[in-house]
C-alpha cells in the first residue's frame, strides 16, 4: 500500500487532484476538511465546535482532527493506499500521523506539494466561493487568515518530510490535466 500526502496552500487544487488520484489508483480519499464539513452538516458536537474556527480561517484542534483520522484509518479496507488531503497541517499532526501509521505497520511514502503563489490562490478561492456552499471561501478576510495560518503553521511541514527524503513538488499553475500527469509521474517513479 502506498500512502501519499497532498500538500499545498488553501486553493492549490489538493482536493481536485486527490479525487483524480482516487479514481485512477483506487486510493482511499482522506480529506479532513470534508470530514469536518460533514460533522458541521450533521450538527455533531465536533461540527458545532469546528464551524466558528473554520469560518475564522484558523485550525481546528490537533486532538480533534487526529482522532477523526485515527478512526478513519482503523476502518480502512483493502484500498490501494490513502491520499491524505489537508492533513497533517501542523507539526503535532505530522508526529501524530507517524504514530498512527506505526501502529498500523504502515508508512507515508511521500508528500507531493502543489506550488501556487498567493495572488493566484486568492483568485481561485473567491471563484470557488461563488459556486461552492463553503462560507470560508466567500470572505476575503477569512481567505487571508487561512493563507496566513498556512504560512505560520503548515508550510514548515515541507521540511519535516524533506528531512525524511519524502518531499516532492509539482508546479500548480497550468491545466488540471497537466498537473495531474505530473503528479502521476511522481507516484510511479
Ligand atoms: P483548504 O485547503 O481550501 O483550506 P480544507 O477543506 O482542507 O480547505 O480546510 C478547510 C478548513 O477546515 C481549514 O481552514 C481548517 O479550519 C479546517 N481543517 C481542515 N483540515 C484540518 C486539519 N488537518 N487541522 C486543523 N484544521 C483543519
Amino acid at each position: 500500500m502506498k500512502h501519499i500526502l497532498i500538500f499545498g496552500p488553501p486553493g492549490a487544487g489538493k482536493g481536485t487532484q486527490a479525487k483524480l488520484l482516487v479514481d485512477k489508483y483506487k486510493f482511499m480519499h482522506l480529506s479532513t476538511g470534508d470530514m469536518l464539513r460533514d460533522e458541521i452538516k450533521r450538527s455533531t458536537e465536533i461540527g458545532l465546535r469546528a464551524k466558528a474556527i473554520i469560518d475564522s480561517g484558523q485550525l481546528v484542534s490537533d486532538e480533534i482532527v487526529a482522532e477523526m483520522v485515527r478512526l478513519r484509518i482503523r476502518n480502512m479496507k483493502d484500498d490501494a493506499g490513502i491520499i491524505f488531503d489537508g492533513f497533517p497541517r501542523t507539526l503535532a499532526q505530522a508526529r501524530k500521523l507517524d504514530e498512527i501509521m506505526n501502529g498500523e505497520k504502515q508508512e507515508i511514502a511521500m508528500m507531493i506539494a502543489i506550488d501556487v503563489h498567493d495572488e493566484e490562490i486568492i483568485k481561485r478561492i473567491l471563484e470557488r466561493g461563488k459556486i461552492s456552499q463553503r462560507s470560508d471561501d466567500r470572505d476575503i478576510n477569512t481567505i487571508k487568515n487561512r493563507i496566513d495560518t498556512y504560512n505560520r503553521q503548515t508550510a514548515i511541514l515541507a521540511d519535516y518530510y524533506k528531512q525524511q527524503a519524502k518531499f516532492k513538488s509539482v508546479d500548480g499553475i497550468g491545466t488540471v490535466e497537466d498537473i495531474f500527469k505530473n503528479i502521476c509521474k511522481l507516484i510511479e517513479e
